[in-house]
């Protein structure tokens, strides 16, 4: 019997990213044993992410790491730090780059790559992920859509992906959809690099697409990634909102409150647009989760500017922050803008932006305790379950098992424990 090779998987980055790793994984399941993170194998696939200089360097460390370890493995890297800096990738000791759009046909590429050593020829074993299962056996990812054409002058990864909007066609999601949900998947999220653009190329949309989902029978929820605020349409709200097919929470990334900077950023939308539609969204359902993301330091941001981004985070009281300190990317215009701001600056801004965004956290969940939720058990652990609910909050609870919905009331606010990013979560009770 000749064995199969070892592949181990590592993935920086975004949701799609994970979620083209899951597809990558299924497609090599058949002539490799694959695993995720293991720092011993073959061969090593790195599905690499540009989005900041730290998600780079962190790449770098891994696979200097690795190597030590593994002197005589393959490493193969793809995604987007190496579609646009593949040259640097090879001098750094990586033996082979797959272009991302060749990210669906990675079997082939290995194949070619490792040639006649024999691994091959072994037999079909059962494959070690279901299709998008990146989180347990609840929570699943479908990838709708690639490519921006937004223009932000910070972000590197839409040069990696490219401006052509290519979307999945409405069948395939929902094949894919059902697949998911016969396998037992309870929730499924929506993803893609601006999944506010899907359907352009196709004569649809991204309400096309949820309306044709809901209609699937079973206990299930959507959750939608980020949307981009500029491009939710009140109608698209109505929706959503309060509609129990969907998770009662919206990633918005607001990236800066200062319309001078939002201006500079490119991001197409303003302080009062943004908050406007905080506010239509609270007026359907008052209990909305809103999570964001914000840049610190981003070039010439004052202290005034600073000011209003931490007053948007106070008004909005945000469920989660994540705070990115300003990465200059290379290609990028804000990399040659002016007046950058200084290195201490950026980690003093977004250490008080941590701050502020706790408290903001603290001030949401208060809002949450007494009120019924709906959390889906993705763990348990001893005598306790932990899962999400509908709005993106971690609960902890006394009974559930793994992929049931209980109905809870939530009775106490805890700090640590059922996430390992140690932030809160709520010990609930379970009513039903
Ligand atoms: S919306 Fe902006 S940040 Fe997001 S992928 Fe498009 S260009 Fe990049």
């Amino acid at each position: 019997m000749i064995r199969k090779a070892r592949l181990s998987v590592h993935t920086f980055g975004c949701k799609l990213n994970q979620y083209e790793s899951a597809l990558m994984t299924e497609r090599l399941c058949e002539d490799f044993a694959v695993s995720y993170q293991s720092e011993k194998a073959d061969v090593f696939l790195f599905n690499s992410c540009t989005v900041t200089g730290e998600a780079e360097r962190k790449l770098r460390q891994r696979y200097r790491s690795l190597r030590k370890r593994n002197p005589d493995s393959l490493f193969v890297v793809t995604g987007c730090y190496s579609e646009l800096s593949s040259e640097e990738l090879q001098e750094l000791g990586f033996d082979a780059v797959v272009k991302n759009k060749d990210k669906t046909t990675i079997e082939t590429s290995l194949r070619l790559l490792l040639g006649n050593n024999g691994y091959h020829d072994a037999s079909v074993a059962d494959c070690p992920v279901s299709p998008g299962a990146l989180e347990g056996r609840t929570r699943a990812y479908i990838s709708v859509e690639d490519g921006c054409r937004n223009k932000c002058s910070y972000c590197r990864v839409r040069l990696a992906r490219g401006s052509e909007i290519r979307s999945k066609p409405l069948t395939l999601v929902k094949r894919e959809f059902e697949n998911l949900i016969s396998g037992g998947f309870k929730e499924v999220v929506i993803t893609g690099l601006n999944i506010c653009f899907y359907g352009e190329d196709n004569n649809s949309s991204l309400l096309d697409l949820l309306t044709t989902l809901e209609e699937i029978d079973g206990s299930w929820r959507i959750r939608l990634s980020s949307l981009h605020p500029a491009f939710v349409g009140s109608h698209f709200l109505e929706y959503i909102v309060g509609n129990p097919r969907f998770a009662q929470h919206l990633h918005l990334s607001l990236q800066s409150g200062s319309d001078r900077i939002l201006s500079l950023m490119n991001r197409g939308y303003n302080r009062k647009s943004f908050l406007s539609l905080v506010d239509s969204a609270r007026k359907l359902n008052p209990y909305i989760a809103v999570t964001t993301d914000i840049i610190a330091g981003f070039p010439s941001e004052t202290e005034d500017d600073f000011y209003d981004t931490c007053s948007v985070v106070e008004e909005v009281a945000f469920l989660k922050t994540h705070i990115f300190r300003f990465s200059p990317r290379p290609g990028t215009e804000a990399a040659y803008m002016a007046d950058q701001v200084p290195e201490q600056t950026k980690r003093e801004r977004a250490k008080r932006l941590a701050n502020l965004s706790t408290r903001s956290s603290l001030r949401y969940l208060t809002g949450s305790l007494g009120h019924e939720r709906e959390v889906l058990v993705e763990k348990v652990s001893g005598v306790n379950s932990s899962g999400t609910d509908e709005f993106y909050v971690s609960h902890c609870t006394r009974t559930g098992a793994v992929g049931q919905f209980l109905r809870v009331v939530p009775e106490e606010i805890c700090w640590g424990g059922v996430e390992q990013n140690g932030s809160f979560h709520l010990r609930s009770m379970v009513i039903r």
